[in-house]
């Protein structure tokens, strides 16, 4: 080869290395190599099938509507002892990725209480697929109302509760129970839950960040506030920028997400213990995702999960 040539090469290929590169990147961002909607829910079927902690199976998941009487049920209990709630949601995770998570590190959170209590596959997207979005208002306005858009008005992230529905914060306040829902996503307090933040502000707390909302939940836990329900964005956020799949960026956000659980966890055994408390510790997700996103009917992005340390289901 001539040197000429030689030299051209050496400069050529780390060239088009990376413009072949860009362009890939650029169309894993515009969808264009993510997989078709079939192959992802076979995958999905795929993975849960082989997934051993689920207590049922992706043809009868639970609407994630169910969990608001859970959370009522338990806590309307007459009687000693005092009944508690930890409920920490960690936004847009995979029950895909609870799952392996829960292989992989069975002593952290998911694990250790899908073995305590059990672990459970749900649905989001309203009572028929495409009902609602597979977003996170209508999926926490579905946990916290316990009925999907149709009634409670929240169907998109741009929708705010109807006055004629009210969220476990508001029904346990109600009790003269003390709760509240820790955020750092602004839009649950000045959109989705605007008329009921606005009446009772001492039900929203806006921390943020997730460090913000990990602090504001571990205080009131120790303080003896009654129910503590959180939402730790970062699955969410991981998912948005470096895709909702099973890599290490998005299992690292799981991984951070456990970690502030473990901690609130602690510190709600740690109440238990000294007072006699009867705490109920419920994980769970919001939404899936696939690709950089989620909102539609794919499994991937309707099938939510929960774990408890109780049998709730
Ligand atoms: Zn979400």
């Amino acid at each position: 080869m001539k040197k000429k040539t030689k030299r051209l090469l050496i400069i050529l290929i780390p060239v088009a290395i990376v413009l072949i590169a860009a362009a890939l990147y650029g169309l894993g961002l515009l969808g264009v190599l993510s997989p078709s909607a079939e192959k992802s829910d076979a995958q999905v079927i795929r993975m849960i099938g082989a997934q051993a902690i689920w207590q049922n199976r992706l043809e009868d998941r639970i609407p994630q509507t169910a969990i608001s009487d859970v959370m009522m049920r338990h806590m309307e209990q007459e009687g000693e002892p005092p009944r508690k709630l930890l409920f920490i949601v960690y936004d847009g995770a995979l029950a895909t990725a609870a799952g392996l998570r829960a292989e992989k590190n069975p002593e952290a959170p998911i694990g250790s209480l899908a073995a305590k209590g059990g672990a459970w596959l749900g649905f989001a997207g309203g009572a028929k697929p495409g009902d609602q979005s597979t977003s996170t208002s209508a999926g926490f306005a579905g946990m916290f109302t316990g009925v999907w858009a149709d009634r409670n008005g929240v169907a998109e992230n741009s929708d705010t509760l109807s006055p004629e529905t009210r969220t476990v914060m508001y029904r346990l306040h109600a009790q003269g129970k003390q709760a509240r829902f820790f955020f750092s996503w602004e839009p649950h307090m000045t959109v989705n839950n605007r008329l009921e933040a606005e009446e009772f502000p001492a039900l929203y707390e806006y921390c943020g960040s997730d460090a913000g909302t990990f602090t504001a939940m571990l205080e009131g836990i120790e303080d003896g506030m009654d129910a503590v329900i959180g939402s730790l964005e970062y699955t969410d956020s991981a998912g948005h920028t470096t895709g909702f799949n099973l890599r290490s960026r998005y299992m690292n956000a799981i991984a951070n997400a456990e970690n502030d659980a473990m901690a609130l966890i602690a510190a709600a055994e740690e109440r238990a213990e000294t007072y006699g408390e009867d705490w109920l510790i419920v994980l769970g997700s919001d939404h899936g995702g696939t690709g950089y996103g989620h909102g539609g009917t794919s499994l991937a992005e309707s099938t939510t999960w929960f774990v408890a340390n109780q049998k709730i289901f």
